[in-house]
């Protein structure tokens, strides 16, 4: 049975902690941005102020085996600074039994990297290039097999679970997954993953209409899906960014240089013929900012979307597509945000998104439910300045696409069993 952090009795339980501390570090192993640390911090103190102790696991960067570079020994003090607690650290995660059967209550123990070992991820490594088919199977059902007493292992540590890691709750790896049901009556969400769940609720099961997904980006295959399940939800949907350029080509247009997949033209056709059958209003983009190289210093000249000149790109929404996107927005009650409109690492072709980023800060005003996540969209928010201006920022690039795609998160489905 699922429990719920703000009403569990921590009292002399010692509980163990999936969080997301996969953090970028420099050359140095400093960290040079710590939200992932930031956003669990909450749930740990929550443990600690309810007389619990602390195990925290994790995984850090894609080590193929036990790797200094991707030690977590490099944040320890950060996590310590960050929590007000001083933290020990069990160098070996499969080695913890006396460090962890010694905590007392308010004590924090940092377990090394979960992804030193093969069966965090339960996929075999150091598998020969050559390995053939059986050979494969044989390696998987090997790791499969050693993953039970792995998880065994981190679940003997502590008396209840909790996993507040969103950026991993949808794969189906020891820690996110497999441990919850060592927890029958002791397992519960984080705050954040609380957090994350109630957002895609709000979207998915609760929108107020009109309801508005704006998805941006490279590609459409990367998105294919969302749109998918989106298409039955949504009133408006916009499409914007590189993903777009597919969708004018397929019609006949001249789209120069622009980024395009011929390969998804016909799932971008399928895709205006089913908004047309549901009554989805699809707004792409009319016009855009091409450039004549892919640089910030190119050449740019604003043109019809369906007549871009030969060599030229199509890079940002230019101001007439915007202005169309943000009637639409400010009319919304629910609002989706996947991915940038243009290419916003450079300068030059950002403003497309920043429109859109300051639209969203003002249908939040207005009382608008405004999600941002999946995709480049969150970097985009932040580094504009707008993260507090919307509803909720996700955390989790690869998971929040996924749940956008209607699948169930093992992550999540774990903890509800
Ligand atoms: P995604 O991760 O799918 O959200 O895609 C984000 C990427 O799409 C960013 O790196 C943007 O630079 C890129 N992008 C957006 N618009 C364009 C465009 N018109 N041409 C090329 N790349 C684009």
């Amino acid at each position: 049975m699922q429990q719920f952090i703000d009403s569990y009795d921590f009292k002399g339980k010692k509980a163990i902690v999936r969080v997301d501390f996969n953090v970028p570090l420099n050359d140095k192993f400093e960290i040079t941005d710590d939200t992932r640390i930031r956003a669990a911090i909450p749930t740990l103190k929550k443990v600690l102020a309810g007389g619990g102790s602390l195990i925290i696991m994790s995984h850090l960067g894609r080590p193929k085996g036990v790797d200094a570079k991707f030690s977590l020994k490099h944040i320890v003090d950060h996590v310590a600074e960050k929590l007000g607690a001083p933290v020990q650290f069990a160098e070996d995660c499969q080695k913890a039994d006396a460090q962890a059967a010694a905590l007392k209550p308010g004590e924090v123990l940092l377990l090394e990297n979960l992804r030193f070992y093969a069966e965090e991820e339960g996929k075999p490594r150091g598998l020969a290039e050559d390995a053939t088919d059986e050979e494969k199977k044989a390696a998987k059902a090997a790791v499969k097999e050693s993953q039970k007493a792995f998880v065994a292992k981190l679940a003997s540590y502590a008396d209840c679970y909790i996993n507040d890691a969103f950026g991993t709750a949808h794969r189906a790896h020891a820690s996110t997954a497999l441990i919850a049901k060592y927890f029958p009556n002791d397992k519960m969400f984080g705050y954040l993953m609380e957090g994350e769940i109630k957002a895609i609720d709000n979207v998915l099961k609760n929108a107020q209409r009109p309801f508005t997904a704006i998805i941006g980006g490279s590609k459409v295959s990367s998105k294919l899906a969302v749109i998918k399940n989106l298409l039955g939800k949504v009133d408006n949907l916009i499409i914007g960014g590189g993903m777009g350029y597919t969708f004018i080509k397929a019609q006949g247009g001249k789209i120069g240089a622009s980024l395009h997949e011929d390969d998804l033209m016909p799932d971008a056709l399928q895709i205006m013929k089913d908004c047309k059958e549901k009554g989805v209003n699809l707004s792409l983009s009319v016009a855009t900012v091409a450039a004549d190289s892919f640089s910030n210093d190119a050449n740019t000249q604003v043109v019809d979307i369906f007549n871009i000149p030969e060599g030229w790109e199509g890079m940002d929404a230019s101001q007439e597509s915007l202005n169309n996107w943000k009637k639409i927005i400010l009319e919304s009650k629910t609002i989706i945000w996947n991915g940038p409109v243009g290419v916003f690492e450079m300068p030059t072709f950002a403003k497309g998104t920043l429109q859109i980023a300051e639209d969203l800060a003002e249908a939040t005003a207005k009382g608008a439910y405004t999600l941002v996540g999946g995709g480049d969209s969150v970097a985009a928010v932040t580094k504009m300045g707008y993260a507090n201006k919307v509803s909720y920022v996700s955390t989790g690039g690869g998971a929040m696409l996924e749940a956008l795609e209607g699948k169930e998160l093992p992550g999540i489905a774990a903890v509800r069993e």
